[in-house]
């Protein structure tokens, strides 16, 4: 199996197991896949397909696929920016297919942000394993001084007696008070550095 199918397969399973879908005119499809490979290679991380990344990946985090906008995308378009994810009222034409409007701030913005610190560290991210799904239960198994909300930031003070501060992941919303981010995303799998300093 070539590394293209590969990687094509193993974006379906994670997209299927986190209720996505991914564009099923395969030939599309396919292209994105290549583009994901091309920038995995050239910058060591899959950075959007159809985005100029900056190559660093401080810089990229919010374009590493799953990029930071997909889901407002597939609720606002029915397609994330590329249409490698889609939903299935896009697919059945139930909603018109328009163009997607770019959501990522200018540059000097983003530049502006990651110089500010928000919480992300340099951890490594794996291929495929940056999957969102919406936060609706909380993790179990956590370490002491950890606690996991599924309900967002309304209840969060009464729960923060540790003093601990609050990560939220940036692809997937999932919350979190403990001294520092996850290594890895309970619900998507995203790695740290896709975390932000929350409260
Ligand atoms: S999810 Fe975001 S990064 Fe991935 S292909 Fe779609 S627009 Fe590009």
């Amino acid at each position: 199996m070539g590394e293209a199918e590969e990687l094509f397969r193993r974006l379906e399973r994670d997209a299927s197991a986190g209720g996505y879908i991914l564009n099923p005119n395969r030939e599309d499809t396919m292209t994105l896949v290549e583009g994901l490979l091309t920038n995995i290679k050239r910058y060591g991380y899959p950075s959007c397909p159809c985005r100029i990344a900056d190559g660093r990946r401080e810089l990229d985090l919010d374009i590493i696929c799953p990029c930071d906008y997909r889901d407002a995308d597939l609720s606002d378009y029915g397609a994330c920016y590329c249409a490698l994810y889609v939903t299935r009222d896009w697919i059945e034409g139930r909603i018109e297919r328009r163009v997607v409007l770019e959501r990522r701030p200018p540059r000097e913005r983003r530049v502006g942000l990651a110089g500010a610190g928000s919480g992300r560290s340099a951890a490594k991210g794996e291929l495929g394993g940056e999957l969102s799904t919406t936060p609706i239960t909380p993790a179990s198994g956590g370490k002491a001084g950890e606690e996991v909300y599924a309900s967002g930031a309304a209840d969060m003070p009464s729960r923060l007696k540790g003093g601990y501060p609050v990560w939220r992941c940036r692809v997937c919303g999932y919350l979190c008070a403990r001294e520092r981010p996850p290594q890895v995303c309970p619900i998507c799998r995203a790695t740290a550095d896709r975390f932000e300093r929350f409260i």
